[in-house]
């Protein structure tokens, strides 16, 4: 297996960072890839109000899922724990020792490779690992790159390198960002959901209000609550209620912030869901304490309050948005509309619920909650007795 391991301090991890992890994936044909926060950097002394070592992990967590390579990209904390100053000769010897058989690749820009000789054990580094060395700016030319490979294969004579052009190279750095984001720019350098990450952690001088952020701000913090593969059902769901709350004359901005957050705590498991209840004075019925799903809609409506401010009528929105229940408002109707039919849904009668919702609202919601009703009276699944009482209200 070949294994690539990008280190960095990662604070904030942008898009430079991730259009090199993809090309030397794609170039190396990389198995697997680790994306290792630095914990106490020996080349740079970390700047004051900087994020914690948790956060760093959390944003480049977040900036590896971009790369939407799924398992094959992993996040490893094996340096924020290590006492004292953080080296990557142990840390490669840390990870061949996991992975003897395998072939390690060591990430590294510019900068880095220009310098490698000046770290600690080099030759350590040189005999654990090969190097796959990038440009960080277009200016970054082969004749560079050219005579520090002579000079490491001279010096080192285990080394193997391997030097790539990164297709589309992103000329940014962290501290650059850093600046940017505290004057209020910069998110174009970003994947999203790290931007959406720094606005909720009020890192970087960046100073939002969260509970009067506008859409262009809610939507990256929206996704940065999510796990990568959800991200095109939430905004989804965002472009269906903007159509619905048009056809039905809703307001159409409560139905954006409500889609926006409706799966906010979706990710988290039974504990944390349990958790946030007890933190929420959220009740629960028998059925809800086993069924994570139908939790996440209440403790998401809670978040949405406590974090966001939004108002009642959002809050019930999200409430109900995956039960229904009895005399729903419109916009309780459209978040549950929004979430079923959104164009990235698709399942057997998705195009005739799709058309019915744009003919009667109402109708809509019926055939909604009976698919709903059949489909887990189906799975012998137990249906809530909120989806029934909702469709009975209906059915008059
Ligand atoms: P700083 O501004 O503090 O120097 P940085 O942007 O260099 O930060 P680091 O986390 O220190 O970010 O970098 C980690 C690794 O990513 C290094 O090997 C660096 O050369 C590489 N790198 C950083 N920026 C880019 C970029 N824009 N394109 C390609 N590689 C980059």
């Amino acid at each position: 297996m070949k294994i690539g391991i990008y280190g960095g301090t990662f604070n904030p991890p942008h898009l430079g960072h991730i259009a090199a992890a993809r090309a030397v994936f794609e170039l190396l044909g990389l198995d697997l890839l680790f994306l290792i926060p630095a914990g106490l950097p020996p080349h740079k002394s970390m700047p004051a109000g900087s994020p914690t070592p948790a956060q760093r992990l959390e944003m480049t967590r977040l900036a590896g899922e971009q790369l939407g390579l799924d398992g094959k990209v992993k996040t490893l904390d094996i340096e924020l724990h290590r006492e004292g100053r953080s080296f990557t000769s142990d840390t490669l010897a840390q990870l061949k020792a996991r992975y003897p058989e395998d072939e390690l690749w060591l990430l590294m820009g510019t900068d880095m490779f220009l310098t490698l000789q000046a770290w600690h054990e080099p030759g350590e580094i040189l005999s654990l690992a090969g190097i796959a060395a990038f440009g960080r700016t277009e200016e970054d030319t082969e004749e560079l790159f050219a005579a520090q490979r002579d000079y490491l294969y001279k010096t080192y004579p285990q080394a193997r390198i391997f030097t790539l052009t990164v297709p589309g190279v992103v000329d940014v750095s962290s501290t650059e960002l850093r600046e940017a984001l505290a004057g209020g720019e910069g998110a174009g350098l970003l994947a999203p959901a790290v931007y959406g990450y720094i606005l909720r952690e009020g890192l970087y001088n960046t100073n939002a209000d969260l509970k009067h952020l506008p859409l262009s701000h809610l939507r990256p913090v929206a996704l940065s609550y999510l796990k990568h593969r959800r991200i095109p059902h939430v905004l989804g769901t965002e472009q269906e209620a903007i159509r619905l709350a048009e056809r039905y004359g809703a307001d159409v901005e409560k139905a954006r912030v409500a889609a926006l957050l409706h799966d906010c705590t979706k990710r988290l498991g039974m504990e944390e869901q349990l958790m946030l209840c007890k933190q929420y004075g959220i009740r629960l019925d028998e059925l809800e304490r086993q069924a994570l799903k139908l939790l996440h809609a209440k403790t998401g409506a809670a978040i949405a309050r406590d974090v966001f401010g939004v108002d009642d009528e959002i809050y019930s929105a999200i409430w109900y948005h995956t039960t229904g229940h009895a005399g729903m408002t419109k916009l309780e109707k459209i978040i549950y509309l929004a979430d079923y039919i959104e164009p990235s849904r698709n399942f057997p009668g998705v195009d005739k619920l799709r058309k019915v919702c744009y003919e009667d609202l109402d109708k809509g919601l019926l055939l909604g909650l009976e698919m709903t009703i059949e489909e887990m009276t189906a799975m012998g699944n137990p249906v809530h007795h909120a989806t029934v009482e909702a469709r009975d209200a209906l059915k008059g």
